[in-house]
């Protein structure tokens, strides 16, 4: 019960160490976890798509899953070490999922922010160098893992 949604960077060392084992499997780091506002830890996940060949594999849907069907999510928090892509946020629009937390809002557009933003989700922006460092150093080794459809939007470049 220590952690809670008052002090989300505590969250997102859930979701870190998920990227960082993600990283670990050669995978891409990128790691969510799910939260109860009370701060129980309901799953975690990272990103599958090159340990499990699935390219929609990503951390945020795998720890969705891992958290099983739940009949409210009004009351939970989705942490993950880098802005949603598209697909993630309208999973967290789809359930109605009432807080977000980024680690790295730096490498991906945070358009998606401002979309759930707007729409009354809750929103934590926590520009984590140690988020963005991880996905900047394994870009610049592994470039060819972050392969996107050319018609996705939203690269921000690796800077
Ligand atoms: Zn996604």
């Amino acid at each position: 019960m220590a952690m809670t949604v008052e002090h989300p960077s505590e969250l997102l060392d859930v979701a870190l160490a998920e990227a960082v084992a993600g990283r670990g499997e050669g995978g891409v780091p990128i790691g969510a976890a799910l939260f109860h506002r009370d701060g129980r830890l309901l799953s975690a996940g990272r990103n599958g798509s090159v340990q499990h060949g699935d390219f929609l594999a990503h951390a945020e849907t795998t720890a969705v899953r891992a958290a099983g069907e739940l009949d409210d999510y009004r009351d939970v928090v989705l942490v993950t070490s880098m802005t949603p892509c598209w697909y993630c946020a309208g999973l967290v629009r789809f359930l109605g999922i009432g807080t977000v937390v980024v680690g790295d809002t730096r490498t991906w557009s945070d358009e998606s922010l401002d979309w759930l933003e707007a729409a009354g989700v809750t929103i934590v922006r926590l520009d984590d160098e140690r988020c963005h460092r991880l996905f900047a150093d394994w870009l610049a080794t592994e470039p060819a893992a972050w392969a996107l459809p050319g018609s996705v939007d939203g690269w921000a470049g690796s800077s």
